[in-house]
C-alpha cells in the first residue's frame, strides 16, 4: 500500500486528494476498539466503502477544491453503516398502523397456544413423520387435516407453505395441462407479483377468460367449456370490489355446470374465514359454505382471517386431494414443522368459535369493544404526558382488516396523535422495539386498534427514547 501513499503537508499518509489510507484508519485507537467487538472483515469492508464513497463524492462534487472528509468522519460513517446493516434483520415491531393483518409487518400475530406449540417443537425433536401409536412412518400433518375437515366439513385437507402455493398446486393437480376457465372480473393481482393469469400458466394450464369485468353469467362459462377444459376457477376479489352494474356466478351454480360436464371447480377464497369476525367480515363466505357448495378444492391462507402462521390450506373432495398429494410440486411447497405446530394449535382454537375470538389476536383485535380501544388510548396518552411535557390529543381513527381482505371494511378506532419531527419518527421506526405508526396531516398517529394492552408502556418508552436520541448532539 505504501506505494500509493503520498506525504501530506503534516507528514501523514494520505491518498488521492487528501483522503487517508485504509491502513491509517486501521491504526487509529477508536478503530482498534471497534475491532474488539466486530469481525475484522466487516470493519475493513465498512471502512473501504466509506473511503470509496468519499472518493466518489470528491470526484463528482461541484467544488474541485473541497477538502476530503476528516478521518473521524470517515470512521463514524463506516460505523453507522455497519450498525444499520446489523439492525437490518428481523425484529419485534409494534404495529401502531391500525391495519390488523399488515402484510409488511408479518400479518397475523400468533395466539399464546400457537406460540407455545411452536416453541415446544423447536426445542427438540418431534413426531413429524412418525406415528407414535404404531411406531411406523406416519404422514406428517395428519392432525391438521383432521382439524381442517372438522372445521370445514370437507372430506380431506392438506396444508402447504402459503396460499399462493396452495392455488398453484390445486391448478397444477387438476388442470393437468388443460384449460382453466376464469371470469374476467376475477383475474386478480394479490400483490408481490401474484397474478392469477400467471399462476394458471405456471400450473401448466391454459387460461380461458369469460364474461366482462363487471358481469359474468353461467352461460359464459357454459359456452367456454370445450374438450380441453379441466377446471372452472373461482377467485375471491380479495383486495378490490366491482360495484354498480355487476353480476357474478355463485359457486353452487358453477359446481352444477362442472358436474354436468365432468370437470372440476377450484375456489380460491384468499382470506378464508373459519370463524367469522362479525360484524367486520359479515358478508364473507366461510370456508364451510364454500365446501358445502361442492367445489372440488377450496384454497385459503393460514395467516389472514384464520389468524395463524403463514400457510396455505387446501380442503375439498377426497378424489381431488388425492391428485394434490401425488403431485411432485407438493414436496417443494410443504409446510415446515414450526409453522405446522403453530397452525395445528390455531386450528384447535377455532374448534370453539368463542375461544377463537378471544384467544386469536387478529380476531380479538377485529372484534374488540370500542371502549377497550378508548381506554387503551387514554392510558397511552397519560403515559406520554410526562414524556412530551403535555397530554397528546386522542383522535377518532379508522382501522382496517388488511391482508388484502375486506377492502371496504373500516373499523372504528382511536389514535394518539403526535406532532413529532421526521427525525424522531424515523428513530422510533428504527428503535427496539420498532414502532410503526401512520402519518396523517403531518402528525404521527399511533392507532390503538393494533397496539396490545401489554405494548402501551413499551410504546411510551420508545417515544421517550426516540426524542432523547434526536436531542443528543
Ligand atoms: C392472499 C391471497 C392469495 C395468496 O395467499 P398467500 O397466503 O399470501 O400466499 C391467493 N389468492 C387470493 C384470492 C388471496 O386473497
Amino acid at each position: 500500500m505504501s506505494d500509493r501513499r503520498n506525504t501530506g503537508a503534516a507528514g501523514r499518509a494520505l491518498g488521492p486528494r487528501g483522503l487517508p489510507s485504509l491502513q491509517l484508519l486501521l491504526e487509529r485507537d477508536d478503530v482498534g476498539a471497534w475491532l474488539e467487538s466486530s469481525p475484522r472483515e466487516a470493519v475493513v469492508g465498512a471502512l473501504r466503502t466509506a473511503l470509496a464513497e468519499a472518493r466518489d463524492a470528491l470526484r463528482t462534487g461541484a467544488d474541485a477544491d473541497a477538502p476530503a472528509p476528516a478521518p473521524d468522519r470517515l470512521v463514524a460513517s463506516a460505523r453507522t453503516a455497519l450498525d444499520r446493516r446489523a439492525d437490518a434483520g428481523l425484529r419485534r415491531v409494534v404495529n401502531a398502523t391500525g391495519i390488523v393483518l399488515h402484510t409488511n409487518l408479518g400479518r397475523a400475530p400468533l395466539a399464546d397456544a400457537a406460540r407455545a406449540a411452536l416453541i415446544e417443537v423447536a426445542q427438540g425433536y418431534t413426531n413429524l413423520e412418525l406415528d407414535l401409536e404404531t411406531g411406523r412412518r406416519g404422514g406428517r400433518l395428519a392432525q391438521i387435516g383432521t382439524l381442517l375437515c372438522a372445521a370445514t366439513g370437507a372430506e380431506a385437507a392438506i396444508a402447504v407453505n402459503n396460499n399462493a402455493a396452495a392455488t398453484l398446486l390445486a391448478i397444477a393437480a387438476l388442470a393437468d395441462g388443460g384449460e382453466v376457465v376464469v371470469s374476467r372480473g376475477e383475474l386478480v393481482e394479490i400483490g408481490g407479483g401474484f397474478r392469477i393469469p400467471d399462476v394458471i400458466r405456471q400450473g401448466g394450464g391454459t387460461l380461458v377468460e369469460v364474461g366482462t369485468t363487471n358481469k359474468t353469467r353461467i352461460a359464459d362459462y357454459r359456452d367456454a367449456i370445450g374438450p380441453a377444459t379441466r377446471v372452472l376457477l373461482k377467485v375471491h376479489q380479495s383486495n378490490y370490489r366491482i360495484v354498480g352494474f355487476t353480476d357474478g356466478v355463485a359457486p353452487a351454480a358453477l359446481v352444477g355446470l362442472a358436474r354436468e360436464r365432468g370437470i372440476a371447480v377450484v375456489d380460491d377464497l384468499g382470506s378464508g374465514c373459519l370463524t367469522v369476525p362479525r360484524p367486520v367480515a359479515s358478508g364473507e363466505p366461510t370456508v364451510r359454505e364454500a365446501v358445502a357448495s361442492g367445489a372440488d378444492l377450496v384454497t385459503f391462507s393460514g395467516d389472514k382471517l384464520l389468524g395463524g402462521p403463514q400457510a396455505g390450506l387446501i380442503v375439498g373432495r377426497e378424489a381431488a386431494l388425492a391428485k394434490v398429494r401425488r403431485h411432485p410440486l407438493l414436496r417443494a411447497m410443504r409446510l415446515d414443522k414450526l409453522s405446522a405446530a403453530a397452525l395445528e394449535a390455531t386450528l384447535a382454537l377455532h374448534a370453539d368459535p368463542a375461544r377463537a375470538m378471544t384467544e386469536i389476536p387478529a380476531l380479538r383485535m377485529l372484534t374488540q369493544d370500542p371502549s377497550a380501544i378508548a381506554s387503551r388510548a387514554e392510558r397511552l396518552a397519560s403515559r406520554l404526558e410526562p414524556v412530551l411535557g403535555s397530554r397528546p390529543a386522542i383522535v377518532a381513527s379508522e382501522g382496517r382488516p388488511g391482508g388484502g381482505a375486506l377492502p371496504e371494511a373500516a373499523i372504528a378506532s382511536r389514535a394518539v396523535a403526535l406532532a413529532l419531527d421526521s427525525g424522531v419518527i424515523e428513530s422510533l421506526r428504527r428503535g427496539r422495539p420498532s414502532v410503526v405508526g401512520r402519518i396523517h396531516d403531518g402528525r404521527l398517529l399511533l392507532d390503538l386498534l393494533t397496539i396490545a394492552d401489554d405494548e402501551v408502556d413499551a410504546v411510551a418508552d420508545a417515544v421517550g427514547r426516540a426524542m432523547a436520541a434526536c436531542r443528543a448532539p
